[in-house]
C-alpha cells in the first residue's frame, strides 16, 4: 500500500492557487495594517509566484487590508519574509 500524505491545501489570495500551507507566506491584517499571522483571527495565504510578482502582490494585498497602501505594505512585507528566513 502507498502510503497517503494528506496536507491541507490552502489557496494563494494573489492568484488563486492552491498549495500546501508549508509553501505559502501566512498573512493577516489588522486594522490595515499588515503583519505576520499572530496566531488568532483571518489571516491569508500568498504564494511564492506572487511574492515575486510585484503587480499581482500589490493589488492583492490592497484587497485583504482594504487600504491602499501599497508601498507600506511592500515595507512590511520585507520585514516580515527577513524576519522569517532568521528563525
Ligand atoms: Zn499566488
Amino acid at each position: 500500500m502507498a502510503k497517503k500524505f494528506h496536507e491541507p491545501l490552502r489557496t494563494c489570495v494573489g492568484c488563486r492557487i492552491k498549495a500546501a500551507q508549508q509553501e505559502l507566506l501566512r498573512l493577516q491584517c489588522l486594522d490595515g495594517e499588515l503583519t505576520a499571522f499572530s496566531g488568532s483571527g483571518r489571516s491569508f495565504y500568498i504564494c511564492q509566484n506572487c511574492l515575486e510578482d510585484g503587480k499581482k502582490l500589490t493589488k492583492a494585498l490592497m484587497r485583504q487590508c482594504k487600504s491602499p497602501q501599497k508601498e507600506k505594505f511592500m515595507n512590511k512585507l520585507k520585514e516580515i519574509i527577513t524576519d522569517d528566513r532568521k528563525s
